[in-house]
């Protein structure tokens, strides 16, 4: 296995005959390993990969559940498995978009350029956002950077709806119409705006003295009689704005998802 040279040379090298043989982890100067020191080794890794998004920081500071920020994160490093991705890690299948079937389905067409999604953009991004001349990753970055922050939550939980109903196509063959994913990307636009303003940011919050905040609802089915169906209303208006929103669920009795609907207040 070793020339001559270097195996007298490896046998020359003294062997501590008091300590054992043990596992270190080649990220820490002491050898043991620590999940900071892992997620440290895979950053720099990170830096190495060739993607043209750059707001990580911006990414992970963002006030939204971690799923979405984990699918935005897949969006940013070009590995949401699109068709064309897909296809480009060597699976031999047809990448024609599955709704629209015109064109290849790469993550700019999936989620900007679609003809099957570009009504679900309109009041958030105008015609030319959604034909940049730049990758999604690029594209991204820049909404990160230029874009005001509800504009950037607005435009995630657009993104985030979107991909749903494409795979509840592909896997169930069921086809919401694009007002479902307004409807969808509003309610977490609300949920959100509502989680980051409440008692920080001045919000004022409307409440129907019969309904409860929305985020009691997980206690819902307490006492409620059967047969009954519990209605939630909550909304936010900025301090002297007038971009409010409004969101409606309704349940039933053992908490189980009956109806919702979100819009805006003018
Ligand atoms: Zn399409």
């Amino acid at each position: 296995m070793f020339i001559q040279r270097d195996a007298d040379l490896i046998l020359s090298i003294p062997v501590s005959l008091e300590n054992a043989d043990m596992w270190c982890w080649r990220g820490d100067i002491r050898g043991v390993y620590s999940v900071r020191g892992g997620y440290r080794l895979l950053n720099e890794n990170n830096h190495n990969l060739n993607t043209p998004f750059t707001a990580w920081k911006e990414l992970w500071r963002l006030k939204i559940p971690p799923k979405f920020a984990n699918f935005i994160w897949r969006c940013a490093r070009c590995i949401l498995p699109t068709l064309v991705s897909l296809s480009s890690r060597g699976m031999n299948i047809d990448t024609l978009c599955p709704i629209c079937h015109a064109c290849p389905e790469s993550l700019n067409h999936l989620l900007l350029e679609c003809s099957q999604v570009t009504g679900a953009w309109g009041g958030i991004l105008d015609s030319t956002d959604l034909h940049a001349d730049l990758s999604f990753e690029a594209w991204l970055s820049e909404l990160f950077k230029q874009s005001d922050h509800n504009k950037l939550l607005r435009c995630i939980a657009t993104c985030w709806c979107i991909w749903k109903r494409r795979n509840e196509w592909v896997w169930s063959r069921k086809m919401w119409p694009v007002e479902e994913i307004i409807r969808m990307a509003t309610s977490c636009f609300i949920e959100w705006q509502t989680q980051l303003t409440t008692g920080s940011h001045g919000l004022g919050h409307i409440h129907n003295t019969q309904t409860r905040n929305v985020h009691e609802s997980s206690h819902v089915a307490e006492n409620i009689p059967p047969s009954t169906l519990v209605v939630e209303v909550d909304a936010a208006l900025p301090q002297g704005g007038t971009d409010g929103f409004y969101g409606i669920v309704c349940r039933n009795s053992n908490g189980g998802f009956v109806a919702a609907r979100s819009g805006p207040i003018r």
